[in-house]
């Protein structure tokens, strides 16, 4: 490798939206070299939602061999007292990290895009320098007709309570090398409850310490209410309106409780989850002084900056931080710049929440619709009615639609209870193709699958449910 590259396309960052970018305009053509700092795959492969998701499995399926060792379980089974080989169990989950993040590398070579290990330094809107990339092991410059910015996010830091000693983030808590007695989660949010779940699962007393006066308090409560049931039930402790002050001298973590009065726990381990921020320092970012939207680089509907042909997709672009709506916009302008006609308008974006059990939100809620002032049919068909739910013995939730009413045009759907993260796809599917509450209805759904909750709940908004 030479000391200086021209490309048509240069890609920062190769996380989901970055590498999706990249294979996408390989595909079509266009000369594209990805930049990644630390490992292709970005955060969501590397310390986000896969390893995230293979520690919910192991601590699930551990849960349940300690569940049928208690001698409870109704099935009949029974086992004598099972024991965790935490690292063997990490070691699974980081295996499972390396052969995805090696198919990314795979993959982004097969369709010719050029993957460079290094950290991206920009000098201008069509130059980027990466130190120690050159062939000398000197500074590489990249000139390039379009930048696409894909730097993703970063955990927010608590200013009185920072990362190190006991106090970590997601980053260190899905790589365990020992598990605390007592953990505590500051913030009931997705990484709060899916990680807080986990660790439950594995053994360890578990605080949730959440500032507002519910957790997930960004879906509705009649959604959140059966995983706070279940959180409770399995243990949990949930510790709503109150807010952390920072840690005492003694390393108790200093906590205000709803009254106002200052209280102290005892944690071996605290786990910050209190959101993520787009990651815009510490690469020059600032020179471009591209507007922003908040922390967020502010883009149009075809992912453009408001400088030309400098793009920005995924997390460093705002919420919704999830990774296929940065991979959705990666494809995106991968095929603008290769000159095809986009604009990134999706009907929705799913978002689902890996708690047990799970939750999934699509479209409008039933309040959004009607902040929007549109008039609605809603209907929510319960899981304690459906035979598959039973079988999997997991009755608690429900499934919900919200569809306007002069059309029956479905807006919206939620969901909690056990697996809903698969349904998740028909929901999205309805609304992106403009389905009505006949066309689900009309639809034969498989017996017995929990899918039959989803046209239970279009015929009980059309007035006849067939099983409640
Ligand atoms: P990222 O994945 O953050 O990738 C950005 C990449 O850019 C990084 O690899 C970084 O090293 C690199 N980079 C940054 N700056 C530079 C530079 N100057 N030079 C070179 N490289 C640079 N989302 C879901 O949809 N589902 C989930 O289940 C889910 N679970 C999650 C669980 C956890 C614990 C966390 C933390 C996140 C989770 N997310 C989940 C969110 C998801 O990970 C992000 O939305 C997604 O990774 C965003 O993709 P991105 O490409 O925008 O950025
Ligand atoms: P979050 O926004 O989901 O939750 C943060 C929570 O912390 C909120 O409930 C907030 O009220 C609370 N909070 C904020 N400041 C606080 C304080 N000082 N004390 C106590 N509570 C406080 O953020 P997260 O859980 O860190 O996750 C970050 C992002 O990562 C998510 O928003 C999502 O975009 C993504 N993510 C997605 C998934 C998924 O799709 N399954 C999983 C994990 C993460």
């Amino acid at each position: 490798m030479s000391n200086t590259l021209q490309t048509q396309l240069l890609i920062i960052g190769g996380g989901p939206g970055g590498y999706i970018a990249g294979i996408r305009a390989g595909q079509l053509g266009v000369k594209t070299i990805v930049v990644e700092g630390v490992n292709p795959g970005g955060t969501c492969l590397n310390i986000g939602c896969i390893p995230s998701k293979a520690l919910i499995h192991a601590a699930e399926e551990f849960a349940k061999v300690t569940a049928y060792a208690a001698g409870t379980s109704p099935l009949g089974i029974s086992v004598q007292a099972p024991s965790l080989d935490l690292a063997k169990t990490v070691a699974w989950k980081a295996g499972i990290v390396k052969k995805l993040t090696g198919g990314v590398s795979a993959l982004l070579k097969k369709n010719g895009a050029q993957l460079i290990k290094g950290w991206a330094t920009i000098v201008d809107g069509k130059t980027v320098e990466i130190a120690g990339a050159a062939e000398d092991g000197g500074t590489l410059r990249i000139t390039c007709e379009h930048l696409l910015l894909a730097t993703g996010s970063v955990p927010v830091e608590l200013p009185f309570l920072p990362f190190g000693g006991k106090v970590i983030s997601s980053t260190e808590a899905l790589s365990p090398t020992s598990l605390p007695k007592q953990l505590i989660v500051v913030g009931g949010g997705y990484i709060g409850l899916e990680l807080g779940t986990v660790y439950r699962k594995l053994g360890c007393e578990v605080t949730v310490v959440e500032a507002q006066d519910r957790i997930l308090p960004a879906y509705d409560a009649e959604l959140t209410k059966p995983v706070a049931t279940h959180l409770e039930k399995s243990g949990v402790k949930l510790l709503t309106g109150h807010s952390v002050l920072g840690l005492a001298d003694n390393g108790q973590l200093r906590v205000r409780d709803k009254d106002g009065n200052e209280i102290v726990l005892d944690a071996d381990q605290i786990l910050v989850a209190v959101g993520r921020r787009p990651k815009t320092d510490g690469f020059n970012l600032e020179s471009l002084q591209l507007d922003l939207t908040g922390k967020a680089i502010k883009i149009d509907e075809q992912c453009k900056t408001s400088m030309r042909n400098v793009w920005a997709i995924g997390d460093v672009a705002g919420e919704p931080m999830l990774a296929h709506r940065a991979m959705a916009q990666g494809e995106l302008v991968a095929e603008i710049v290769s000159g095809k006609k986009r604009h990134f308008v999706p009907a929705a974006i799913p978002a689902v929440c890996f708690t047990d059990p799970e939750i999934v939100v699509v479209g409008l809620s039933p309040d959004e619709a009607k902040a929007q002032g549109i008039e609605t049919k809603v209907a929510l068909f319960p899981f304690a009615a459906n035979g598959r739910a039973m079988s999997l013995e997991s009755t608690d939730g429900f499934v919900r639609v919200v569809a306007r009413s002069s059309d029956h045009r479905i807006l919206g759907w939620q969901a909690v209870g056990v697996q809903v993260s698969e349904l998740s796809i028909a929901f999205v599917q309805s609304i992106e193709m403009g389905a009505t509450l006949e066309d689900i209805a009309g639809t034969i759904h498989p017996h017995p699958t929990l899918g039959e909750a989803v046209q239970e709940a279009a015929l009980r908004a059309l007035g006849h449910a067939l099983h409640i």
